[in-house]
């Protein structure tokens, strides 16, 4: 119980508050963020189109050194066009993780297509290569250069990895597997903008990669998301079926195909252009969180969960591990009664009623993780 109190003390003393509550992950506006919505505003363009979505699109390929990136209205809605546009059926399968937040699964869902979830390694706590090579080597066949599954006969089309809390999953043996498999690759970088793998930006190891700028990520746009990728093709499909896939005329009304309204707003990309200038500093800051968190956990019987190797992360949200999930729900009890916000991991997708029967292998590491692992406070601090 003494660990617990002193805790509960030293994140008081990080944040600066003595008393009031502490969140989990809130945004932090201390750049041009009032001066580019203003602009956003005087300039009457705070809707589907604008210059705020130009030069955020462009602002984020350079940043993660891509050719072409898409704004869209959430890390969702790119997720679902990402499916669309790489070919995902109705009935095919879709590789992903047990241990991941419900959109990954539920994107999948929309295009009509199942997830096969695979564990997690314990380290990245995101999907593990050698989960999936098992997977694909044991429960798969292929047949005109396609994987299919042997018990229910799907086509495995694409593979969903998520880098889990700002922690890179081994990606690039990831990559290799599923082209080996001929199985497209798209990331759910969604928490993982601005932490490399081996030097390299996640969400650019695949054919696409995708982030999200919801509120309580790294860096927010007040809702929003962004397609990345170095495929011309794709990039100018992704834009098309974004925003209602309308032919490119002056006055005429014609769609070529089924297309979403999955635009950003410029008034949210304004937002978006004065957060990402911050994107350096908010990670340095963070990581000089996660440093402190380290130094303090040293010598307790808490475990902070570092990153992994090769992987530098922006610490989106950090993590305890606790010896059981007995003092798991203790810590979890005593931190929220004292108004310091922390939370279990999200319960594995398999055990929510609309993915309960998918299919799925032992998933050893998720499940130990979700009975040992909690988020703490992870904001920026000053
Ligand atoms: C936040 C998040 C998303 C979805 O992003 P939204 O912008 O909230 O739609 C998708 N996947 C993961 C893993 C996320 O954490």
């Amino acid at each position: 119980m003494n660990t617990f109190k002193k805790t509960i003390s030293f994140i008081r003393e990080q944040f600066g508050e003595p008393e009031s509550f502490i969140p989990l992950h809130e945004p932090r506006f201390i750049g041009r963020e009032r001066e580019y919505v203003n602009d956003a505003i005087d300039s009457t363009f705070v809707s589907s189109v604008g210059e705020y979505v130009n030069r955020f699109e462009k602002d984020i390929s350079n940043k993660v050194g891509v050719k072409y990136t898409v704004a869209t209205s959430n890390g969702t809605s790119a997720i679902h066009a990402a499916l669309i546009i790489s070919g995902v059926k109705y009935s095919n399968e879709v590789i992903t993780q047990a241990l991941t937040f419900v959109a990954t699964s539920n994107a999948i869902s929309y295009v009509g297509a199942n997830p096969v979830f695979l564990d997690v390694d314990i380290d990245t706590m995101s999907l593990s290569p050698l989960s999936l090579k098992r997977f694909l080597k044991n429960e798969t066949y292929s047949k005109n250069g396609r994987t299919y599954n042997k018990k229910t006969g799907a086509h495995i089309s694409a593979c969903l990895p998520m880098h889990t809390f700002g922690f890179s999953c081994r990606i690039d043996e990831i990559v290799e597997i599923c082209n080996q498999y001929n199985i497209l690759v798209i990331e759910d970088a969604a928490e993982s903008l601005g932490t490399t793998f081996k030097g390299r930006q996640t969400g650019t190891f695949g054919k696409l990669g995708v982030y999200s700028f919801n509120g309580n990520k790294t860096i927010t746009s007040g809702g929003g998301g962004v397609i990345v990728t170095d495929c011309e093709k794709l990039a100018k499909l992704a834009k098309h079926i974004t925003t209602t896939a309308k032919v490119n005329h002056s006055w005429e009304f014609y769609h070529d195909m089924i297309g979403y309204n999955y635009r950003m707003p410029n008034l949210n990309a304004a937002l978006a252009c004065a957060q990402l200038e911050q994107l350096d500093n908010f990670i340095e800051r963070k990581r000089k969180l996660a440093s402190n968190y380290i130094n303090f956990f040293k010598d307790k019987e808490i475990n902070f969960i570092s990153e992994p190797l090769n992987c530098r992360s922006n610490y989106w949200l950090m993590c305890l591990g606790f010896k059981n999930p007995i003092e798991k729900s203790k810590f979890l009890k005593f931190s929220n009664e004292n108004k310091i916000m922390t939370r279990p991991v999200w319960q594995l997708m398999f055990r929510l009623p609309m993915y309960k029967n998918c299919y799925r292998d032992d998933q050893k590491n998720a499940i130990i993780l979700e009975s040992t692992v909690i988020n703490i406070p992870s904001s920026v601090i000053f």
